[in-house]
């Protein structure tokens, strides 16, 4: 579990008369247990291609099978089961900074109608994992970035998804905190083999912690492979 494959994705946004071809025809199958970095300039498709994947944009053509399942054609509350195979970080965190860390991490199970004593002892075992047990009882705005992404972290892992998307986790950071989250990352993917899908403009995210990467470019996958093969090798 945790296969995430594209089958001739495109996705055009229109807006009165104006179209942008966000995605043209992307190809691409993520290995379950896989960290897979996709990388590009701004505007290249990165935050549309992953939001594809849990189901918060639907293709225009071309599908999108998340274990199996073709999200794009899913719905209601059959959409809501599939989304609960991701979790997702993003750039500026997106907590709610005057609730507690505890309550931000317990929130998706709240929204799935688990109990708040049950969701707050399932936030406390995650944010242990994340090494903020001490910061449980603050308010999320009194964190600093990296702790805030350690919450972020938190909360997308805490439903147990066998699925992790990354926009941009690290773009806010400076380079020794983001050295930490991708040591978390890391370990997440090592020791629950969790699948990591990471868009970032950032070279050296994808160097340190992906194993493939597919460059993107105005909308198409113009390069993929390796890491090593792709930008290691001189
Ligand atoms: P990236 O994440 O690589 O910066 P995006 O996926 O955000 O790229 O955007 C790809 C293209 O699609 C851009 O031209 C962007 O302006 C356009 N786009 C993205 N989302 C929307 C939207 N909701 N409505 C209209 N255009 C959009
Ligand atoms: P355990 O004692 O179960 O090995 P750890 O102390 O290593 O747990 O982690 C604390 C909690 O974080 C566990 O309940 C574990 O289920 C949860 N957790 C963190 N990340 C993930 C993940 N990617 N998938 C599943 N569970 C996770």
């Amino acid at each position: 579990e945790g296969r995430i494959v594209f089958e001739g994705v495109s996705k055009t946004f229109t807006r009165g008369v104006a179209q942008t071809a966000a995605l043209r025809g992307v190809q691409l199958e993520v290995a379950p247990g896989s960290i897979f970095g996709v990388i590009g300039y701004s505007g290249a498709g990165k935050s549309t291609l992953i939001r594809l994947v849990n189901g918060l944009e639907k293709p225009t053509s071309g599908r999108v099978l998340v274990d199996g399942i073709d999200i794009g054609a899913l719905s209601g509350r059959g959409l809501r089961d599939a989304q609960k195979r991701t979790g997702m970080i993003f750039q500026q965190f997106n907590l709610l900074e005057t609730v507690r860390v505890r309550d931000n991490v317990a929130m998706p199970l709240r929204l799935d109608g688990i109990s708040q004593a049950a969701a707050r002892t399932r936030a406390d075992e995650v944010l242990d994992f994340v090494g903020l047990s001490a910061k449980a009882d603050s308010f999320a705005g009194e964190l600093s970035g990296g702790q805030k992404q350690r919450v972020g972290i938190a909360r997308a892992l805490v439903r147990n998804p066998r699925i992790l998307l990354s926009d941009e986790a690290t773009s806010a950071l400076d380079p020794t905190t983001t050295t930490q989250i991708i040591d978390l990352l890391r370990s997440i993917n090592r020791e629950y083999g969790t699948t990591i899908l990471v868009v970032t403009h950032e070279m050296d995210v994808i160097k340190d912690l992906a194993d493939e990467v597919a460059v993107m470019a105005d909308g198409e996958v113009v390069e993929q492979g390796s890491v090593l093969d792709t930008f290691l090798h001189p």
